[in-house]
């Protein structure tokens, strides 16, 4: 299957001249994230039904929302993110101190936003010293899920084992719970088989797979709208939007007009449909006004991130140390 294939897939590709379409797309993934960040934080905590009233169709970059954003600014999940990929570009490996470290210098700058489980997994790391929460039962927010990009782009080629325990590694700083793994995987997957060419249909698969063993995250019955921070609720939202249209913009169209925590559902669904679609498919008007400093730092930690992956690397980036 798919999921078992990827490596040979890898060892194929890094054997054929097509570098520099994954790196294309790796920076796509990225660039997704961030404008998929951005465009859905001016409706986050909305409703379908207010955004309708208040704008329409949600579908340019402006800013506002509760946050009371410029023009382009992301949030926490593209600078989490930016600071996770900063911590494994520094160590050579995906660590779990210099992530906690990284976090922690993250929270100290004051970000525009902040989720109560992040800010709680960090407070323990600064007391503790310890980079993993005990696992909970309710700790299933999508925290961890839409600062995992990094992990994708850092264990690309890496078997499936390591890329899970990398995820872990990073996630349980914060988050440490199954279903919440599992979905971010999930989402990990997908990035790395889009980055490999994989098509729609086959990231598809993925996703039977996820439910297979998380029969919670089926999302073909009733449409979600207005999804929570839940991670099985934001993702059925992502998957939902992914598999109903057919490019980048109409998929981030679709996602962050069901409203709730959009900026997350629009960032987790920007990294996917970056690496599918690539990063021409993202719309310029958006790409124009992202913040020029975080679309230039999107773009170095992708391709840095890419050539230090097993994928690339004479030197991988080694598997998770605590
Ligand atoms: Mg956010
Ligand atoms: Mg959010």
């Amino acid at each position: 299957m798919l999921v078992s294939g990827l490596r040979s897939e890898v060892l194929f590709l890094a054997s054929a001249a097509t570098g520099d379409l994954v790196k294309r797309r790796a920076v796509g993934a990225y660039l997704g994230l961030a404008v998929g960040d951005a465009l859905g934080a001016t409706v986050e905590f909305m409703t379908p039904r207010e955004i309708r009233a208040d704008i329409g169709q949600h579908r340019d970059m402006t800013g506002g929302g509760w946050l009371k954003l410029r023009k382009g600014q992301v949030t926490d999940d593209t600078t989490m993110a930016l600071a996770l990929g900063d911590s494994i570009l520094v160590a050579g490996k995906v660590c779990a101190h210099a992530a906690a470290d990284a976090f922690s210098e993250w929270m100290r700058g004051k970000p525009v936003d902040i989720g109560h489980t992040v800010r709680r997994g960090i407070a323990l790391y600064r007391q503790t010293g310890k980079p993993e929460m005990p696992e909970n039962t309710f700790d299933a927010g999508n925290g961890s899920c839409m600062r995992a990009l990094p992990v994708a782009l850092a264990t690309l080629g890496a078997d499936e084992d390591a890329v899970d325990e990398a995820n872990r590694c990073q996630a349980h700083i914060t988050h440490n719970n199954p279903v919440s793994d599992a979905g971010t995987l999930c989402v990990l997957r997908m990035v790395q088989a889009a980055l490999l060419g994989a098509t729609k249909a086959e990231l598809r698969l993925l996703t039977d797979h996820l439910i297979a063993a998380e029969s919670a995250f089926r999302f073909d019955r009733r449409r979600t709208e207005n999804p929570s921070a839940y991670i099985v609720d934001t993702l059925r939202a992502v998957f939902q939007a992914l598999f109903a249209t057919d490019s980048f913009e109409s998929a981030l169209i679709d996602v962050v007009n069901r409203g709730g925590d959009a900026d997350t559902t629009g960032a987790i669904l920007g990294m996917i449909a970056g690496a599918l679609y690539g990063p021409t498919s993202i719309p310029t008007r958006w790409l124009r006004h992202l913040d020029p400093a975080i679309r230039d730092a999107c773009r170095d930690q992708a391709q840095a991130l890419l050539k230090g992956s097993p994928l690339c690397a004479a030197t991988p980036i080694q598997a998770p140390m605590q």
